[in-house]
């Protein structure tokens, strides 16, 4: 186990590519991860940051939204986790870690591209914790292009409303259980800021999160509720092979700067600083975790 706290090379803290060619159906699990990630199961220490807080985390199952339902879990928050139906089995694992110290831990199935579902996930989450303080959305889809011969209109609404049109369905149906010193965190990427060619649908809807995220943070100021993004570099997640081919995951992370993917427990504490009100004067900021790559 890594120490997590100790410092130490940031470089080779983690597994560096080259890595086992690997490529799993979407929405992939993190049981197929060769090397596994981290995800904080073994290091994450909480410190009472979120007690009592009650959150809903979309991706929940995997990859990033496990590391920051673990994470949540041990700072004291119940959490209620969203993910595809077919990834119970990861979801499962997860909320067994979240849980472990002692936080409740509600799981709810469900398609993000349905508007009706969206609004019942808010409602369910409620029903479950008793109230809602941290929406917190990482459920993502990432398709692939090699060229605009690709370009699929379907493919593409789908894509906006799963990784778009959610954050206002979300947001909409939570206003009203939000009370002020709330806390709503956005997943945008790298992609967002500096877009790679094969990935331009993609990296159009994660630019649009940051800027709802600019955007939304002044509309709900006056509410007390604050709004703030991550935009993370290369992650080791189960995005990234069912999304992505053998010869981009053999050398992933090898652009970033340090050289090597993020791992999702890198993520954690990111995530904890703003759904905490250690960050009470931080508003419309997307934080970019990106294994010192620039974004712009
Ligand atoms: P992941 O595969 O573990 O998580 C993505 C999750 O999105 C899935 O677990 C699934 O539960 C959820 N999802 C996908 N389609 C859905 C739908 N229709 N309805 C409900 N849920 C759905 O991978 P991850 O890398 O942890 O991804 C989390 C977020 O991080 C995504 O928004 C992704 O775009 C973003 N991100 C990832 C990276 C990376 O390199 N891994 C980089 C930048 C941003
Ligand atoms: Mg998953």
């Amino acid at each position: 186990m890594v120490d997590l706290y100790e410092p130490q090379d940031v470089t080779k803290k983690y597994p560096q590519p080259p890595f086992k060619p690997q490529q799993q159906p979407v929405p992939g699990t993190i049981f197929q991860m060769d090397p596994p990630a981290d995800h904080g199961e073994e290091s994450y220490k909480g410190s009472g940051r979120l007690a009592g807080r009650k959150a809903l985390i979309t991706g929940g199952d995997s990859g990033i939204g496990r590391a920051v339902a673990i994470a949540f879990g041990r700072e004291g928050a119940d959490v209620a986790l969203n993910y595809l139906p077919e990834e119970q089995k990861d979801a499962e694992d997860t909320a067994k870690y979240a849980g472990d110290g002692g936080a409740k831990v509600e799981l709810i199935p469900g398609d993000l591209a349905d508007e009706a579902f969206n609004a019942e996930l808010v409602e369910k989450t409620v029903a479950a914790l008793g109230g809602l303080d941290l929406l917190v959305m990482i459920g993502g889809r990432m398709p692939t292009v090699s060229g605009i011969e690709d370009f699929d209109t379907e493919v593409f609404d789908n894509l906006l409303k799963v990784n778009v049109h959610s954050l206002f369905w979300l947001t909409k149906a939570a206003k009203r259980h939000l009370k002020p010193g709330a806390s709503i965190i956005t997943t945008s990427s790298i992609q967002g800021f500096v877009p790679s060619p094969t990935l331009v649908e993609y990296a159009v809807t994660k630019a649009g999160i940051a800027n709802w995220t600019r955007a939304m943070a002044q509309q709900l100021a006056e509410d007390g509720i604050r709004v703030n993004g991550v935009a993370p570099g290369p992650f080791w997640t189960p995005l990234q092979p069912s999304s992505v081919p053998n010869e981009k995951i053999e050398e992933f992370g090898a652009e970033a700067a340090y050289g090597r993917p993020g791992q999702p427990v890198e993520l954690s504490s990111t995530y904890v600083y703003l759904a905490s009100q250690d960050s009470s004067y931080t508003s419309g900021e997307t934080i970019a975790v990106t294994g010192g790559t620039p974004t712009h």
